[in-house]
């Protein structure tokens, strides 16, 4: 990327909020993934100049969360990205209404809302995403999900402009959102609760967090769940079921505490994970004629 982009971009959110060729591995939580020609981690109110320099220098851009959901590419990432985790994080509770910074985490969000006896969200304080990615994602667990406490989101377009997108309006099914298509930037979620009991609400987010402690394999970097879950079916079951747990690839493993996970033994590539992920893909395919989707989201380049 030119100097003088650099720059530019230097000068909108400030030298402390700017690197150049840093390594994604630092920012996603299977640790790998090459560098990022820019990455910033702006201010909220550097957003919109950021997006509208992009677009007018040409530079292709990416908005990242907490990257738990995200392989990417060892040879990482032409252009720009956003991470939102850091700075863009505020997070205020009126009545039974959240407004949160789409980088503000999920676990932070759920906690609030439970100093506050507001019920909703205990399904996410285990999942270690923010709450922009987990709307994009709209992520979900033990029954739950965003699709049913998202009441609007507030985006940039493409073009930098400023919109309120409602919830109806986000296309939110099963781990999948219209946002990425529409390419909309999340920049704030607002979320409607309902008010319910301290001590139940605390209750079932420590049941919750002890269920995932022992069923994952919290122990080793992963992004959760590889796949979606194939109609009628469990993708851990099958993958357990074709004989592929420990299955290994390079540094890339199927768990064998949760065959549905893939993970990260030390020194995995991302070349090793997709490896393995195509692997699994069609072994699975091969026996039970069923086909894995991947829920995991590729960025940059392999
Ligand atoms: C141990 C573990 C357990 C997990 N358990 C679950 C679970 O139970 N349920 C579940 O659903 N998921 C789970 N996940 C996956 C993941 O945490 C969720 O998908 C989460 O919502 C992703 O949020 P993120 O901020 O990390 O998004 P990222 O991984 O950073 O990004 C995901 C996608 O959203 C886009 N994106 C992120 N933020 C924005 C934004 N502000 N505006 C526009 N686009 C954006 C990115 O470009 C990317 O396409 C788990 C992951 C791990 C590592």
């Amino acid at each position: 990327m030119e100097q003088r982009v650099v720059e530019e971009l230097r000068q909108i959110v400030g030298i402390e909020n700017l690197w150049r060729g840093e390594p994604m591995s630092r920012h996603t939580t299977w640790k790998v993934g090459g560098a990022a020609d820019v990455y910033i981690t702006p201010r909220e109110e550097h957003l919109t100049a950021v997006v509208q320099l992009c677009r007018k220098r040409e530079i292709p851009f990416y908005m990242i969360g907490n990257g738990s959901n995200l392989l990417v590419g060892d040879k990482g990432i032409r252009g720009v990205v956003i991470d939102m985790s850091k700075h863009v994080d505020h997070l205020t509770v009126s009545g039974h209404r959240v407004v949160a910074g789409a980088g503000a985490l999920l676990s932070r969000v759920a906690n609030l809302a439970a100093d506050n006896r507001l019920t909703g969200l205990e399904f996410a304080s285990g999942i270690p995403g923010t709450v922009g990615g987990a709307v994009v994602m709209n992520a979900g667990a033990y029954g739950g999900e965003m699709k049913d406490i998202v009441r609007s989101v507030k985006v940039l377009d493409r073009e930098g402009n400023e919109l309120t997108v409602e919830a109806d309006d986000l296309q939110l099914g099963y781990r999948t959102s219209c946002i990425p298509e529409k390419g909309y930037l999340i920049r704030e979620v607002i979320l409607d609760m309902r008010f319910g009991n301290s001590e139940a609400i605390r209750e079932r987010m420590n049941e919750l967090r002890r269920q995932r402690a022992e069923k994952q394999p919290v122990e080793f970097p992963s992004a959760g769940s590889t796949f979606k879950r194939p109609e009628g079916e469990y993708a851990g079951k099958l993958i357990m079921e074709a004989g592929l747990a420990g299955h290994l690839i390079g540094g890339a493993q199927v768990s064998e505490k949760h065959c549905g996970f893939i993970v990260n033994r030390g020194a995995a590539t991302a070349a090793d994970i997709r490896a393995l992920i195509e692997y699994v893909q069609a072994e699975v395919e091969r026996q039970f004629s069923v086909t894995l989707e991947p829920e995991v989201r590729f960025l940059g380049e392999f």
